[in-house]
Order: C-alpha cells, then structure tokens, then sequence
C-alpha cells in the first residue's frame, strides 16, 4: 500500500495543499506516496484547488498499519487517534515540535518558516526538481494564506522569496489581489454554523495535563460575525465542556492586524491574563494574529506557571 502524506486535523489550506504538493515531489524522487486529508477542504481551501485545477485529497481518518509523513504539524492531539499504529516516515513543518515518535530512521525538515509549502520549495529546489505551473500556484496561495498576506508575525524572508518565485512559476502578478481573493474566500460565513466556524481552523493542544482548544477565523471583517456573537460564545461553552479545561476562538481581522478573543474555560482570569488582558465582553489582543508564535507559547506559559 502506497504511504500516505497527511496534514493535520480540521485541514486548513497549507496542510491540505502540502500533502498534495509533498505528494508531487516524493512521486519524483521515487518513494510511492499519496496525498491525504483530515476532512474535507474549507471554502478557503476549495477555493484554491478549483483556481488551480485540483481535487481534493482523500480523507483518511485512520492510519494503523500504513506508512505515514505528517506534513504541517507533529502534535499526536493533531493526528488520528490511532497514530501509534503507524510508521511514521517523516515529517515537514513549521510548528514547535510535537510529540510523536518513530520506531525507524526518518526525514524530519522542521523550519522556523511562515508556512509548509516555503519549506517544499526549499525541497524541490534542493532536489533539482521542477516546479509544476499549477502546483506553483496552490504552494503561492498556502504562502498567503498562513502567512496572512506576509502581515502575521510569523513571516520570514525566506516565505517572501519563495513566494515570489512561485509567483513567477504560476504566472501570478499581483499577490497582494491574490491574497484578497483567498481571505474573501475564508471569510464566507454565511450559512455556516456556530460550531462550523469554531472548527473551522481548530487546535488542541495538551498544556501541562490540560486540554485547551484554540479555533482561529480569520476574516476581512468583524462585523461578518457580528450578529453570530452570542451564539458562537454559547457553542464554544458548549465545546470546552467536551472535556476540555479552556476553549478560544480567535477572531482575526486581517486589515486591522489584530484579534478578538473569545473564551470559555474554568480559570478564564488565567488565560485572559496570558495575554495581559482582563476578563471581559470585549478582549481585543491588538497586533495578534498568529496562533503558533503569539497565542501557544503565552498559554503554554500561563499553564505552566
Ligand atoms: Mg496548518
Ligand atoms: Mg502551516
Ligand atoms: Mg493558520
């Protein structure tokens, strides 16, 4: 059985595009891989695969037995419950590290990048391998999207470079309109759930023996949601009661660069305070848009102290 490449659970658009893109260069290099998902693709992602002439990748929700890469996370909160059945082959990310194992030698490219697909442009680079036209285009959009337009935080040169060449393989001139085009995509909130939205782009995480959640909706708007506020804060109750001691849902407003925090959690004084904020309707946490570099390490510390 062909190895599967999988990116992490409630799939946003580097994960799902990175296993197909991983998929294309491991195919060259020899190894007899195929791409995989979590669930299905989120409007943003849909939107993507269409632009450029994809499908989606299949979606696997269990791996015992199969030969495993993990592309954009190494969390097993992130992986199939039955991730310890697997072989894990290797992994590509830019996350902190997480927790899986491996019972034989791997290829672990682990960089401090903005986003997956900078990393397997590196590869493909590295490799001599030629980057496809459309498959440039779907690794210039992953770069958008997680990088958010090169505003997050999280940005490095090294995502703007490979954006920049990517753009040039994909014939896109203007990335700041393709950008546009993208969060316009993820912004469709209309008909979508409370919950739909919440776990839309959900995480959770294990600090120090206790689940916390982290949704993150990153929208060119705040006011798309307003109307939804009291629901959502009722569904996301609702969700930390699931068994987890905290649940947050970022609200991000990609053009006034910065999030609103809404929260549900038994010690919900502790996790406002990570963030040096006070308990309130209205937590603004202004400048905060990356959940990886500004929002996991703050609670990290808050829960460990
Ligand atoms: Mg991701
Ligand atoms: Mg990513
Ligand atoms: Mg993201």
């Amino acid at each position: 059985m062909s190895a599967l490449i999988l990116g992490h659970k409630n799939p946003d658009t580097d994960s799902i595009v990175s296993a197909i893109v991983c998929a294309d260069l491991y195919k060259k290099r020899g190894l007899d891989v195929v791409p995989a998902a979590q669930g299905k693709p989120a409007p943003e992602t849909q939107f993507v695969l269409e632009r450029f002439g994809f499908e989606a990748p299949e979606v696997v929700t269990s791996v015992a037995g199969r030969d495993i890469y993990l592309v954009d996370f190494s969390d097993r909160a992130q992986a199939p419950a039955d991730i310890d059945e697997a072989n894990l082959k290797g992994i590509v990310d830019h996350h902190k590290l997480g927790d899986v194992t491996s019972s034989s030698p791997l290829e672990c490219i682990i960089w401090t990048a903005g986003c997956t697909n900078t990393i397997l442009k590196a590869m493909y680079d590295y490799c001599g391998i030629e980057i496809p036209k459309n498959i440039a285009g779907i690794m210039l959009c992953a770069i958008l999207s997680d990088t958010v337009i090169f505003k997050s935080p999280t940005t490095t040169d090294m995502d703007r470079k490979a954006a920049k060449e990517l753009a040039e393989i994909a014939g896109v001139a203007d990335l700041e309109a393709l950008g546009m085009e993208l969060f316009t995509a993820k912004s469709a909130v209309a008909g979508c759930s409370p919950r739909d939205l919440i776990f839309r782009d959900f995480k959770d995480f294990d600090m120090s023996g206790h689940k916390v959640g982290v949704g993150q909706l990153e929208l060119v708007s705040l006011d798309l949601v307003a109307d939804m506020m009291p629901a959502i804060e009722e569904e996301l109750g609702r969700i930390r009661a699931e068994g987890r001691h905290s649940a947050l849902f970022l609200l991000t407003d990609i053009m006034k660069e910065g999030s609103r925090l809404v929260l549900a959690s038994e010690d919900p004084a502790r996790v406002a305070g990570a963030f040096g904020v006070e308990v309130s309707d209205f937590m603004w946490l202004p400048g905060v848009m990356s959940r990886k570099k500004q929002v996991v390490p703050a609670l990290e510390k808050a829960f460990r102290g």
